[in-house]
């Protein structure tokens, strides 16, 4: 097996996972010249390691002003040394939240929820694309696209914006949630709504990045791969670098998978944790195709007419699967998927927390609750479930579980109209008391 890191004080290379070739740092391919394989990147060493390193992250927390505010930069030797400047708002530092209700929901006496809808733009997305079209700007990218289940394309058409670089997004028409499709709008970019699903948006953008050389910000892109590695170490440092025992993760394009692995693995070698999380990547039932596999040990792999109502995750033939298999390989990981309803059940549990997450995200929950039903988490594991984005992404959703869906869903919270009297006020009130 290749080497983790590079010798100290190297330029970073882009390594292509199937053939082994390697490509400079600033070479804006968006896979392999030689094979079209995905590129993996591949970083010096940080000059100090273990206790070390950990300390130097320490400091640079809470710092003003400067890319070390950012919960991304601040962890800029396993992120993208060479980068003098950043395009950073800053992202990250995203809260670890313990609720009650949630722990008691999925069965779990610690569980710790990493709300990544505290990004910028309300997603993970946000870490990887600061890095992105901060390598965007470093090649002299002259404009930037994507193809998105919504949250790329806010993502990228903020970054973008800050960077002055025009912006192309390619979407799924009529798939893509209110709260995204409408940020991409406002932050200025170029919106394609295209007559058909993600995995068509995917295969256009590609060919529009070799055809009209434009920067391809996808998650096949190995930049994005690091940025998202920070949701891990920054989950981490939050917990005094004591691991957990699961890391919980909706999956959908697997670049997120993907990205906890190789972070994970990093910070192993680097003497950060002692010990590795399991990695328990939940799928959604209309779209698991990861899931099927996993099942039988990765032996096939399918692809799937993707559907359900976690739009984020609604894809059919996952970009980063090979990296998303050595992820849940290397952490004795564990693939499942849930229902729609199953997700819609906990996202109302989660919401009624006070937490508030969009659909996709509640996937994490529902698969901790399922798996530990099935025993495969115990009640005395220490779990950490990220929660991918906002709860304002979906607006759309909501009105459909409070206000119409028929029968009214188990915890529907149906708002009650009235005339415009004390009396009527009071007669709810009564109703409603407990
Ligand atoms: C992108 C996204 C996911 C899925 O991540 P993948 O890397 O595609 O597996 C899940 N939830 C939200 C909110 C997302 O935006
Ligand atoms: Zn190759």
């Amino acid at each position: 097996m290749p080497d983790l890191f590079l010798a100290a004080g190297a330029p970073a290379v882009q390594r292509c996972e199937r053939c082994g070739a390697t490509w400079p740092e600033l070479d804006a391919t968006a896979t392999c010249r030689d094979c079209g394989g995905l590129l993996d990147i591949v970083l010096p060493a940080p000059s100090v390691h273990g206790a070390a390193l950990l300390s130097r992250f320490g400091g640079r927390c809470c710092t003003h002003p400067g890319s070390e505010a950012s919960g991304v930069w601040r962890f800029a030797e396993l992120v993208m040394p060479g980068a003098a400047a950043h395009v950073t708002h800053p992202e990250g530092n995203t809260p670890l939240l313990q609720r009650r209700a949630v722990q008691a929901y999925a069965g779990v006496a610690d569980l710790r929820l990493k709300h990544e809808g505290h990004n910028p733009t309300g997603s993970f997305k946000d870490r990887g694309m600061t890095v992105a079209v901060t390598h965007a700007v470093r090649v002299g990218a002259t404009a930037v696209a994507c193809a998105s289940t919504g949250n790329t394309s806010a993502s990228l058409a903020s970054y973008a914006a800050h960077a002055g670089l025009p912006a192309l997004v390619l979407v799924p028409r009529g798939q893509v949630a209110m709260g995204k499709l409408t940020q991409s709008l406002a932050y200025g970019a170029t919106t394609l709504l295209v007559d058909g699903d993600f995995d068509d948006c995917l295969r256009l953008v590609r060919e529009a990045s070799t055809e009209l050389g434009v920067y391809l910000a996808n998650s096949v892109n190995p930049w994005r791969v690091e940025g998202q590695k920070t949701i891990a170490l920054e989950a981490l440092q939050q917990l005094g670098w004591d691991a957990p025992d699961w890391l919980a993760l909706p999956a959908g394009n697997l670049g997120n998978t993907a990205a906890m692995g190789k972070a994970l693995r990093e910070a192993h070698a680097l003497g950060l944790i002692a010990r590795v999380p399991r990695l328990l990547a939940v799928q959604a039932a209309g779209a698991a195709p990861f899931a099927a596999s996993f099942a039988d040990g990765f032996a096939t792999r399918t692809t799937v007419r993707a559907e359900t109502i976690a739009t984020a995750i609604r894809i059919g033939a996952p970009a980063s699967w090979d990296r998303a298999v050595r992820a849940i390989r290397e952490t004795n990981g564990v693939v499942t998927a849930v229902t729609d309803d199953e997700i819609l059940d906990a996202k109302a549990v989660i919401d009624a927390a006070g937490v508030g997450c969009e659909p996709a995200s509640a996937a994490s929950v529902a698969g901790v609750r399922k798996m530990r039903e099935a025993g495969v988490v115990g009640a005395e594991a220490r779990v950490v479930a990220i929660l991918t984005g906002h709860v304002l992404k979906d607006p759309g959703i909501l009105v459909r579980y409070h206000q119409e869906m028929d029968p009214a869903p188990p915890r529907a919270n149906r708002p009650v109209e009235i005339a415009a009297k004390l009396a009527d006020v009071e007669r709810v009130l009564k109703s409603r008391a407990r």
